[in-house]
């Protein structure tokens, strides 16, 4: 995709943004003088016991450098290599990990289940389950489910404990990718246990790319025991961080005044805003309901390629395909609008000729 030689703010994604300032103030407390290494320090005890509190239960906690790790290991924690994996579709584990998942598990494979808008459709468990039960099929072993979805749909607490209770007739765990999980929350207004643990969700991976930090998504198991010698995995997959605290210090920084939830609030409202004027540009097309922090339009070839050229930077082979807007902690109302008035300008300009 090039550079953004004009250093605007786009909206290609969320990772395109820099490190919020919550996060980049708490590590530069954290750069003051020395501390234990390996996660032996006071930083990495804080957030995970702010991540406790958060939840609301004595879960347990890692941090790891990004959300591929996070979820592999997490998902390789849960299974043997004669498993299965059971997600959508459009799945980051399934489409976007490079087989990491299977790697990391040794060979678990993962399945892909039906649903609509990103989603697990709970018939789709039951059938990934019941299609084959006999010693030739990789005997299916976790649910994964994504919140919020690679479309920027969110699962409410109710589909969550469909999707458990299937999970639990076939003695299924469930694995949260929560790349964008603060989005979730914001746009749900639940509290974050209502949609982990009460949901019956074993492991969390918790995003803080996406919604403001440098690097570092954390592992919460709520199911402890799921953790055993989790540190060991880490280790040999080279995910333990020697400077552990510059991974939980923005935790810290993020959780203890609520910028979290503050700043996927933003993203979320930026988002609805942008969904707002696009829709009133003829000739664009909405393709999925507006929940998190994303919106996907339906863009012709010339109308998307004229915005690339107005510098404009945004992936269209996410999900089902569209354009993918998203926007971040620091996307400007000022922002939406020039990218809504360009797109109104070509598009009117490639209708009329
Ligand atoms: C970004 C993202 C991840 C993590 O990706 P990394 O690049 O490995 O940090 C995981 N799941 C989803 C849905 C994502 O969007």
């Amino acid at each position: 995709m090039g550079t953004t030689p004009d250093g605007r703010r786009q909206f290609a994604s969320d990772n395109y943004a820099g490190i919020c300032p919550e996060a980049w103030e708490a590590m530069a407390r954290a750069n003051a003088g020395h501390v234990q290494s390996y996660g032996d320090d006071p930083w990495t005890a804080r957030a995970a016991d702010l991540l406790r509190e958060l939840f609301e239960t004595d879960c347990e906690v890692f941090f790891v450098f990004n959300g591929t790790a996070a979820n592999s290991l997490a998902l390789a924690s849960m299974c043997q290599s004669y498993h299965s994996i059971v997600c959508s579709e459009t799945a980051h584990v399934e489409t976007d990990e490079c087989g990491a998942p299977e790697f990391f598990s040794n060979g678990t494979k993962v399945l892909t289940a039906a649903g609509k808008l990103g989603k697990i459709d709970p018939d789709a468990v039951d059938w990934a389950v019941r299609r084959r039960t006999d010693i030739h099929y990789p005997k299916p072993r976790v649910v994964s489910v994504t919140q919020a979805t690679e479309l920027g749909t969110v699962y409410g607490p109710d589909e969550l404990k469909a999707i458990w209770a299937r999970a639990k007739s076939h003695q299924l765990r469930i694995h949260m990718d929560g790349a964008r999980f603060a989005n979730a929350v914001a746009s749900l207004g639940c509290s974050p246990k209502e949609i982990t643990w009460q949901a019956g969700v074993d492991v969390l991976c918790f995003g803080g790319t996406k919604n403001g930090m440098a690097v570092g998504d954390a592992v919460v198991f709520f199911d402890r025991n799921l953790a055993r010698e989790f540190d060991y995995r880490c280790k040999q997959a080279g995910q333990l961080s020697s400077k552990m605290r510059f991974l939980a210090a923005p935790w810290v920084g993020m959780l203890e005044g609520g910028a979290w939830l503050r700043h996927a609030a933003h993203a979320n409202a930026m988002a609805e805003l942008l969904h707002g004027l696009v829709s009133a540009i003829p000739g664009v097309e909405i393709r999925y309901p507006r929940q998190a922090n994303s919106i996907f339009l339906a863009l012709a070839p010339a109308v998307r390629d004229a915005m690339h050229a107005r510098g404009w930077h945004f992936y269209d082979f996410i999900g089902w395909g569209g354009a993918r807007l998203m926007c971040s902690w620091d996307t400007t109302e000022a922002d939406v609008r020039a990218f809504a008035r360009d797109l109104a300008e070509v598009s009117a300009g490639v209708a009329g000729g």
